[in-house]
């Protein structure tokens, strides 16, 4: 059974985020569970935190379907260590709001070196971070993003991911999530059936689908391999719609929350219907 939703909005707070993934048709959704611009929000209050609990019941949405996204401002692989710092508490409150939410993931983009070290050492720093953050939390899944590559960002390519796993003292609290546009950026040729089947193959041998916990569908704006990340809308950009129709056919991609970061919401409950009948 495939679980689709889009990462919808929690303004107002984020027991309307349910009702916003419900109102569209999901039977998944990704949320910010505080301002993803800010380094610090209010903490959810009780009556959030119980609000948000009873609307996803009431619309049948499970923790397992609910990928929460961390804010855009964390780099755990900060070079400097005040910076890093502030990060790494940044993402500790992250976990904790999730763990208030009752939630199971948490999902992140890893990293950048921002080219002052090297990769490895960047992502030694990543895998500290999360350890530190596991440490801290109980029940939540870091959930590593793979990423187009644009700038310094790591977890482009699958080895890059397997590193930071391989760090992560506990293994049954990692993960990771794909995003379809990113992995195409990076150079993963997912728009043919030959590139499917060798890139998923690539990531069984190096990470393991036992590692996916999720993924994010989204259409690209350039090339392959353009190292750029622009999401389009499911069917009208450079991936096509062949990837989405093979995964909507793979069972190595049911019972995990299948998150449009798709462009134009408007066209959210219409993706989402399209995907159902592929
Ligand atoms: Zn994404
Ligand atoms: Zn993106």
């Amino acid at each position: 059974m495939k679980y689709i939703g889009a990462h919808v909005s929690a303004s107002g707070g984020v027991e309307n985020a349910p009702i916003n993934a419900h109102d569209i048709g999901a039977k998944a959704f990704a949320l910010f569970t505080k301002n993803q611009r800010q380094w610090v929000s209010a903490p959810l209050t009780t009556t959030s935190i119980s609000a948000f609990k009873a609307n996803c019941e009431r619309y049948d949405f499970s923790a397992k379907h609910i990928l929460p996204h961390d804010s855009y401002l964390i780099n755990l692989g900060n070079p400097d260590p005040e910076n890093l710092a502030k990060s790494r508490k940044g993402f500790l409150d992250e976990m904790q709001r999730a763990e208030q939410l009752g939630l199971e993931l948490l999902n992140f983009h890893p990293g950048s070196t921002l080219k002052q070290i090297s990769d490895e050492a960047c992502m030694k720093l990543i895998a500290e971070s999360i350890n530190l953050a596991l440490d801290k939390t109980k029940g939540v899944i870091a959930v590593i993003e793979n990423t187009a590559g644009q700038g310094s960002n790591l977890g482009f390519e699958f080895e890059q991911l397997a590193f930071m796993i391989d760090h992560v003292e506990d293994k049954s609290r990692v993960g990771v999530c794909l995003d379809t546009c990113h992995s195409f950026a990076a150079g993963y040729d997912l728009s043919t059936d030959k590139g499917f089947d060798e890139t998923f193959a690539h990531f069984q041998e190096v990470v393991g689908f036992n590692y996916l916990k999720g993924m994010h569908l989204n259409d690209a704006k350039k090339p392959l391999g353009s190292r750029v990340d622009r999401h389009e809308s499911i069917g009208k950009g450079t991936l096509g719609l062949l990837p989405f129709k093979r995964i909507m056919h793979d069972p190595r991609f049911d019972d995990m929350p299948l998150i449009l970061e798709t462009p134009d919401e408007s066209l959210w409950a219409e993706e989402i219907r399209l995907l159902y009948s592929l």
